[in-house]
């Protein structure tokens, strides 16, 4: 019998061979590696930039093999705002930021973008944590969770009660497209795939403001193994951060 050969999977061109620095474990090199394939899949790379905010995110740019943009912290969404007024036509363009620089300083931004109904992909990096800067309380923190800056656990009192950000975009007529998934898991990070790609594919279409939450793990922040860390934030996050499409176009696109 003749046995045939056909390859399924590859090392994404838009993914550059340098090796990464993340910490081991963390959710960034997968998410940094979807993106990538997606461009692939929409042989996009030649007609993208990209955006990425501070902290570990703004490693991205040595990851990707296509144009980036390093955005100073909270300014973000104005960057990638001003690029698509002036190159944004035929040009993709897509964000990658950590849920402390957008949710923190740059809230005020991403909802006014939103409002407008900006023509861009945003791809949040949710992990609980401020990670590069020493793992400090950011946003989405949860209640009674340690951080640097709150050995004893968050207070709801002091800091605020837990909050699910990505469902302020939902009343929001200028945003066609709200999804999150929750990317430790090989079944959701297959599933978070077809959102980024969906989200570029809304883009593409002209279709208004699309925005992608990632639930990630910092091992690191959490000293805590990989696997563990998983399993401490999955169980600690259902419920709050679930995953799935929140809001899409009325009018179906062919994906
Ligand atoms: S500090 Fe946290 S978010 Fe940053 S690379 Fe390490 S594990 Fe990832």
């Amino acid at each position: 019998m003749e046995l045939k050969f056909e390859q399924i999977a590859g090392f994404p061109k838009s993914l550059s061979e340098k090796p990464q620095h993340f910490c081991p474990g963390c959710t960034h090199g997968v998410n940094v590696r979807l993106l990538a394939e997606v461009i692939d899949d929409l042989q996009a790379a030649e007609d993208i930039v990209g955006v990425c905010g501070m902290g570990c995110s703004a490693l991205l740019p040595d990851y990707l093999e296509f144009n980036m943009v390093a955005a100073p912290p909270g300014l973000s969404i104005p960057v990638a705002e001003g690029l698509s007024h002036e190159i944004g036509d035929h040009t993709l363009i897509v964000v990658y930021v950590g849920e402390g620089d957008l949710y923190g300083r740059g809230l005020s931004a991403l909802i006014h973008a939103a409002m407008r109904g900006v023509p861009l992909t945003v791809i949040c990096a949710n992990n609980l944590n401020m990670g590069m800067s020493g793992g400090h309380l950011s946003p989405t923190t949860l209640t009674g969770q340690k951080t640097a800056t709150t050995p004893r656990g968050k207070s709801a009192v002091k800091y605020g009660i837990t909050t699910d950000f990505s469902r302020l975009l939902l009343n929001i007529p200028g945003v066609s497209f709200v999804a999150r998934f929750r990317g430790f898991t090989a079944g959701e990070i297959r599933k978070g795939r077809e959102y980024i790609k969906r989200g570029l594919q809304i883009q593409k279409f002209q279709r208004g403001f699309a925005f992608v939450e990632i639930l990630g793990i910092c091992p690191t922040n959490l000293e805590l193994s990989p696997p563990e860390a998983v399993k401490r934030v999955k169980s600690a996050t259902s419920g709050i951060y679930p995953s799935g499409i929140f809001k899409t176009p009325e009018v179906g696109i062919t994906l």
